[in-house]
């Protein structure tokens, strides 16, 4: 692929917090970093908006012509692996691949495409030691009692990528100084093993690596020592990300580690109010179920990578129409294109020639759209903009069976696979099958609506069956339990009186 043809891409560089045109140091090749999942649990729905920020990038780049060297990591060495490993007895690979594999399953119900690459942090332990040991001998990390710890006093760009002042973030964590740390702010980057762990030998004794350093050693190895583009959560710009660059830049004396650091902002939930109408759908594996990958690509991806996303209720019925639209656009082109051709209309013939052109232009403003920092709802709006001028030549007479409408239908299908399906991943089911879906979604939302009953009048049909068993009314105290499971409501007796749930 010639890079000539590449268009010119900017990106919000957190670093910088500009956008700025992304340039890579081989042209037509991105080397390309997002921070995988640790696999302690199945996947939370705010992991799958990072795994699905990640497939986007991916994606785009992809669709414009780059050769997209991708790396996706498992963190498999963890507290909460050991944690977990300890409580049921097993080992933490057997914990780490039970949910790799889970995770797995999630990615691909959502359409996450396969990285080239998906290391596991446990299958570069030895990479880890030695790339520790040049930071020691570089006087950049020291050791004590068995715990290397990274030095952010010899880095002088610390706190460059969270853009944080040195001294204040030193004076706000003094009360918590561990007293081996010379500064406060240094972090593992080699632990000592506690009985029980997993651990590996080093120079200093059997331990494992510190999470950080894990990143920086497989993009290393991987990619090499600088990268075109990372990406993460927000909640990784510190102290991940602030010090993997703290890391891979004191070791190799190359800078920048990475040529551009985009991450994408927190997903937001009432619990609460999403339990009672919806259930839980907090597990990435929960929602998947009950929407599938379709509904979770859009509405994980409609709002932009740098906003913060409401999940709620709202959002999933305005996803349900949203999507409901493309596919009830993209049914009537299929039939169209099935017709058999009549006369050309004149009228018709020119109605579909500027539509046409009209889908021209929405193509070159999709493409603009996703070039300016991955905007994903301009994109959108332009493919809706389209569709509300089909839908209104298709109310006029004669439209339709010309050999116009057909070439029109043709190009709106592109449109919808093409220019937005192949880079958010969308759109290109069968129409009758997705709207079918879509359907049995909303009779289940529309069941769950039923559900009204707040938390102080259950409170208070919970005190009266309480009062009818105190009178030994088992009779109406049983039908107190059954009107409320009518209503979605189960009751849990226990030693310290009755507790409730939604189901
Ligand atoms: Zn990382």
């Amino acid at each position: 692929m010639s890079s000539a043809n590449l268009p010119e891409i900017k990106f919000t560089n957190t670093q910088t917090q500009k956008k700025e045109v992304f340039k890579t140091q081989v042209p037509g090749v991105v080397r390309f970093y997002s921070c995988g999942p640790t696999v302690y649990d199945k996947i939370h729905i705010g992991n799958l908006r990072s795994a699905l920020v990640a497939d986007l990038i991916y994606r785009y780049l992809t669709h414009v012509g780059y050769d997209v060297q991708y790396v996706r990591n498992y963190t498999d060495v963890d507290d909460r692996i050991i944690k977990k490993a300890g409580d049921q007895k097993r080992t933490s690979d057997q914990v780490s691949s039970e949910f790799i594999q889970e995770v797995e399953k999630d990615y691909a119900v959502s359409g996450v495409l396969d990285p080239k690459f998906k290391p596991k942090a446990t299958e570069y332990v030895s990479k880890m030691v030695a790339f520790i040991e040049g930071l020691v001998s570089k006087g950049s990390a020291y050791e004590v009692k068995g715990e290397v710890f990274y030095s952010v006093d010899t880095f002088e760009d610390y706190g460059k990528l969270s853009r944080q002042k040195f001294d204040d973030l030193e004076a706000g964590h003094r009360v918590e100084v561990k007293s081996q740390k010379k500064n406060p702010l240094d972090f593992s980057l080699w632990k000592p093993a506690k009985p029980g762990e997993p651990s590996w030998d080093s120079p200093w004794g059997k331990g494992r690596p510190g999470w950080h350093i894990e990143c920086s050693v497989m993009a290393q190895e991987i990619l090499g020592d600088q990268i075109d583009l990372h990406h993460g959560g927000e909640d990784l710009i510190f102290p991940h990300h602030e010090n993997e660059i703290a890391q891979s830049e004191a070791a190799t004396g190359k800078k920048p580690f990475a040529r551009m650091w985009l991450h994408h902002a927190f997903l937001t939930l009432s619990k609460e109010k999403m339990s009672k109408s919806l259930g839980n759908v907090f597990t990435a594996r929960d929602f998947l179920t009950k929407f599938g990958g379709e509904v979770a690509r859009y509405l994980l991806l409609s709002v932009h990578y740098r906003s913060r996303l409401d999940f709620s209720v709202d959002s999933l019925n305005q996803t349900l129409q949203s999507l409901e639209r493309i596919y009830e656009a993209k049914k009537k082109a299929l039939e169209i294109t099935q017709l058999k051709t009549r006369f050309p209309d004149t009228r018709a013939e020119s109605l579909w020639a500027s539509f046409v052109m009209q889908v021209d232009g929405a193509s070159k403003d999709i493409a603009a759209h996703f070039a300016y920092d991955l905007n994903t709802p301009g994109a959108l709006a332009s493919v809706f903009v389209v569709i509300r001028e089909f839908n209104r030549i298709l109310s006029e007479p004669k439209t339709q069976g010309t050999p116009a409408a057909i070439l029109a239908s043709q190009a709106l299908i592109r449109l919808i696979e093409e220019d937005v399906g192949s880079v958010l991943g969308i759109g290109r089911l069968l129409p009758e099958k997705a709207l079918e879906q879509f359907n049995g979604i909303r009779s289940q939302l529309s069941a769950s609506d039923k559900v009204k009953l707040d938390g102080s009048e259950i409170e208070k049909r919970i005190a009266e069956r309480n009062q009818a068993r105190r009178d030994k009314d088992f009779k109406r105290s049983d039908e107190i339990r059954d009107e409320l499971l009518a209503e979605g409501v189960d009751l849990l007796d226990g030693p310290s009186g009755t507790s409730w749930k939604y189901r």
